[in-house]
């Protein structure tokens, strides 16, 4: 026997595997499908318990919890968050993910539309994000990560009121972590590009020739490829989480180096 200890010498629950999320409670919104699915699913299998905040919560199945929930709706918000904290025990993570597209220009979308996607995309996140914050003051891993995206800065077309939408989040995102960092909440943001989720699936069904559309998605990502939802879901798992404990008010890009590299276009 030595005198020197290693590692694998100490208790198992002084040393916490890489990735770890053991005994941390979180909500996901937009839980049910595509990245927030695959996001729920990452924080469970990391050893959090998840409660998914959902306009359609039958598609969540056990361990994950269903929580009916609107974003949009101030009334849903408050009954929702307060279940799924007295379901859980309390919040450590909010991954605000709920969110809404719109294709066209500034003059496509009517004014309604622009009040229905920022209802959701933005004021969404402020919604939840109040009626959390008393739960994540109480704990000691507070963390708060917005899906975002590479719109918010990329001046795509056609995209006026999504980017716009998504710019307001980016925004948002470094004014909450400013605002918060001294309570011990630490607030960032994954920016995705193009990530193969059943709302890509959606447009590209809608496209006239939906293969030839899925391989103009594809050429424009450096990568080759789309993103995966798991791939989004495990870079929003690390800022939930305490690896990323020196890490507050920045956008993690997920985008097959859209963003990043001034490639030529293909
Ligand atoms: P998705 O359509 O597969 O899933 C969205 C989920 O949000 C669904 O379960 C839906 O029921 C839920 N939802 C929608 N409106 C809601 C509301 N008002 N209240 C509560 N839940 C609501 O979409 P996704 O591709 O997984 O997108 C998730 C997030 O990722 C969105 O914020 C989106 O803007 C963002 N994003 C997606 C991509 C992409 O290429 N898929 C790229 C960048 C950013």
């Amino acid at each position: 026997m030595t005198s020197s200890s290693s590692p694998a010498d100490l208790p198992s629950d002084t040393v916490a595997a890489p990735g770890a999320l053991t005994g941390l409670r979180a909500v996901v919104t937009g839980g049910a499908s595509g990245i927030g699915s695959a996001t729920a699913q990452t924080l469970a299998a990391r050893g959090a318990r998840v409660a998914c905040l959902d306009v359609n919560p039958a598609s969540v199945t056990p361990p994950l919890l269903g929580v009916r929930c609107d974003v949009s709706d101030d009334g849903e918000v408050a009954t929702a968050v307060a279940a799924a904290a007295e379901e859980l025990g309390g919040i450590d993570i909010l991954i605000n993910n709920a969110g809404i597209g719109a294709q066209g220009t500034v003059e496509d979308n009517e004014l309604d539309q622009w009040r229905a996607v920022l209802d959701v995309n933005l004021l969404g996140i402020v919604r939840v994000t109040r009626a959390a914050l008393p739960w994540l003051r109480r704990s000691t891993a507070a963390a708060v990560v917005n899906t975002c995206s590479i719109a918010a800065t990329a001046g795509l077309p056609r995209r006026a009121l999504y980017s716009a939408s998504k710019g307001a989040v980016l925004s948002l995102t470094l004014a909450m972590a400013a605002d918060h960092a001294a309570e011990g909440i630490r607030v960032n943001c994954v920016n995705p590009g193009t990530v193969d989720t059943p709302w890509v699936q959606r447009l590209l069904s809608a496209a006239a020739d939906p293969e030839a559309e899925r391989e103009a998605l594809r050429r424009r990502q450096p990568i080759g490829r789309l993103v995966s939802a798991e791939e989004v879901a495990t870079a929003i798992a690390y800022l939930a989480g305490p690896d990323a404990g020196a890490t507050t008010g920045t956008a993690l890009a997920v985008d097959g180096g859209m963003q990043g590299l001034r490639l030529p276009p293909p």
